[in-house]
């Protein structure tokens, strides 16, 4: 009896992901063209796919092939432009890894790569993900060359612990990209830790499990983690046509956090 139900249930799985498969297949087919191309994946559509709740819905943004969304494409752009990332060794953790950033990055021969997130229920993890809180990393001083943490924080009761945390694993000489969601009208960072309702926090903060959103004080507040911070406006260089076209954010800064290099010894 419970073989012939873990083989009906196996069927099911098989059967659900094929048709999956055939509606990708199909969906991509439909919309192929050369309007929009997409950094990560370098697929070229007719358009990027709506994302997001109804109140704040993104009708140009995630690529339909790789599910990335602007602000991953626009960090991205950033690592391979602007980093030496996959172009030397590196030991890399990322906290809530990307579908599209875990299968690039766990692949790769330069990366040795550190996945982890906080499992919580209602989301998915990639397979090889780890569990881990982001202000109680489990790992030594300096273990990373590299750190990414993208649309973490905001949902860290304490983000300053989870910040020195993330600068205590980095090491000299390393780089960490983080993004947060951010109202530039803002120049203090608007939270309330004690909110529990999940519809004020998502009128207040955009979403039903976020703590805050961040102001222009979240310079300060990397650095008070020990970073260096350079804030890179770096949708500013591209067109207006070049941001539709990979479907990149209108106003976003890449907050490029580094560790100083250690100084060689004087003789
Ligand atoms: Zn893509």
């Amino acid at each position: 009896m419970l073989l012939a139900l873990r083989k009906r249930y196996s069927e099911w799985i098989i059967r659900s992901a094929l048709q999956r498969i055939n509606r990708k297949r199909l969906l991509l087919e439909a919309i192929k063209g050369d309007e929009v191309e997409c950094p990560c994946c370098k697929g070229r559509y007719l358009v990027f796919m709506p994302f997001g709740i109804a109140a704040r819905r993104d009708a140009h943004a995630q690529c339909p092939n790789c599910a990335t969304l602007p602000r991953h494409r626009l960090m991205w752009m950033f690592l391979m432009e602007r980093t030496q990332l996959l172009k030397k060794p590196m030991r890399v953790l990322h906290i809530a890894p990307e579908k599209f950033f875990f299968e690039t990055f766990s692949k790769h021969p330069l990366v040795r790569y550190v996945a982890g997130d906080k499992f919580a229920p209602g989301y998915h993890y990639a397979k090889g993900t780890i569990d881990l809180d982001v202000t109680q990393l489990d790992f030594p001083e300096a273990s990373f060359d590299a750190l990414i943490c993208s649309h973490v924080l905001e949902h860290v009761p304490d983000d300053a612990l989870g910040m020195r945390e993330l600068f205590r694993v980095l090491a000299p000489g390393g780089f960490a990209i983080i993004q947060v969601p951010l109202n530039k009208r803002l120049s203090v960072t608007d939270e309330d830790v004690t909110i529990t309702n999940p519809q004020e926090r998502e009128r207040r903060f955009g979403q039903h499990d976020h703590f805050r959103i961040y102001g222009l004080d979240l310079k300060e507040r990397l650095r008070s983690a020990g970073f260096m911070v350079e804030v890179v406006p770096y949708t500013g260089q591209f067109s207006y046509a070049e941001r539709f076209r990979f479907g990149l954010p209108t106003d976003e800064d890449i907050y490029y956090c580094s560790k100083p290099a250690l100084s060689a010894p004087t003789p």
